[in-house]
Formats: structure tokens, C-alpha cells, sequence
């Protein structure tokens, strides 16, 4: 197993980035930057947290 890929920097965010990058999209850049506590989950968009635990909806 290579760790070619990191882990994105957002603690609640389970996605990937390429070598160099340090968080998956701006959204977790942001968070991640920002000491709030929105939620265990993440809003970045992408497939791998877009389906979220259970959760009432907004
Ligand atoms: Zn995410
Ligand atoms: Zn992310």
C-alpha cells in the first residue's frame, strides 16, 4: 500500500487529495481554516461524503 494519495485536511472529510494539495475542495479549506463545528459530516460535494449518516434534512 502506497500513500500516494492524502487524506484531506478536514477532520470530517473522508476524500482524497492528489500529492501537494492539501484539502479536497475549497469548501473543506474554508472549514478546515475556520474553527466552527458544523457537523461530524462534510459538505464538500463529492460522492465519498456526499452520502452522509443519517441526519435530519435542512
Ligand atoms: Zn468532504
Ligand atoms: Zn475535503
Amino acid at each position: 500500500m502506497s500513500d500516494n494519495e492524502t487524506r484531506c485536511g478536514h477532520a470530517g472529510c473522508d476524500c482524497t487529495v492528489r500529492n501537494g494539495e492539501q484539502y479536497c475542495s475549497d469548501y473543506c479549506r474554508e472549514a478546515a481554516s475556520t474553527d466552527r463545528s458544523e457537523g461530524p459530516f462534510c459538505e464538500c460535494g463529492h460522492a465519498s461524503c456526499a452520502s452522509n449518516p443519517a441526519g435530519g434534512g435542512g
